[in-house]
């Protein structure tokens, strides 16, 4: 299958998924996970129809912008974020995922003040309490999100999570609900703040992801074919 193929496939699956649970089909975002991708296959999605880009590593972000900067698409940030690419993150990115300490958030803050703009971003949780995982514990996302509202260069805009690999879709959908359940309950606390976006899903699981109320799909090998 070519790459058009390929994404034609992914959004009549996202479509068909919406379906079922009675969602629109536009509440659901999707976006191509282009880590490792040469900016010619990038290109060839963007051509094919893809609008937002989920990159993992800043720098290898910045040479595909520069290559790539001039196409109306959205560039969103996925990976982990260290402190001191905070600068190029904010120039870059439309939305920053992953977003899970203090440190981080205060350093967004800093430098997206210095170049005038409200940056958008999403908590990232670890939902599933792995110890290897990135992301702000249960526990804690309710003390950060206290904090980060308070910034005022920085824009909450709602949560992303990984539930650990399964080769059974279904058995990621409890962590979806997790995810989902942790938002509602914050929602309560924030009233003022609106916190829609729910990032889950991958390609082995965001039928299941979108049954459970994602807004932002996450999909690289679907639509790319196996990375290198
Ligand atoms: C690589 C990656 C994806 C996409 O994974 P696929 O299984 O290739 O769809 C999604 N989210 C994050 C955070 C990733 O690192």
């Amino acid at each position: 299958m070519n790459l058009k193929k390929r994404l034609e496939n992914v959004k009549d699956r996202i479509n068909k998924a919406a379906f079922k649970c009675s969602r629109a089909p536009e509440s659901i975002h999707l976006v191509a996970v282009s880590k490792t991708i040469p900016a010619n296959r990038v290109r060839e999605a963007i051509e094919a129809g893809v609008t937002i880009l989920g990159e993992n590593y800043v720098q290898e972000a910045r040479n595909k912008f520069n290559a790539l900067g001039t196409y109306p698409v959205s560039w969103h940030f996925i990976g982990h974020l260290q402190s001191n690419k905070a600068k190029y993150a904010v120039r870059l990115f439309d939305l920053i995922h992953s977003v899970d300490t203090l440190k981080i958030a205060r350093e967004l803050n800093k430098q997206a003040k210095k170049v005038d703009k409200v940056q958008d971003v999403l908590m990232q949780i670890n939902i599933s309490k792995e110890q290897s995982k990135s992301g702000s514990d249960i526990e804690n996302a309710i003390n950060l999100i206290k904090d980060i509202v308070f910034f005022e260069n920085l824009s909450v805009k709602g949560f992303m999570a990984m539930p650990p690999f399964f080769n059974n879709p279904e058995k990621a959908r409890p962590y979806f609900i997790a995810l989902r359940n942790l938002r509602d309950q914050i929602q309560k606390t924030f009233p003022d703040v609106i916190l829609n976006e729910l990032s889950m899903g991958m390609t082995g699981d965001f039928e299941v992801a979108i049954e459970e109320g994602a807004t932002l799909v996450r999909i690289g090998t679907a639509i790319f074919g196996e990375r290198r």
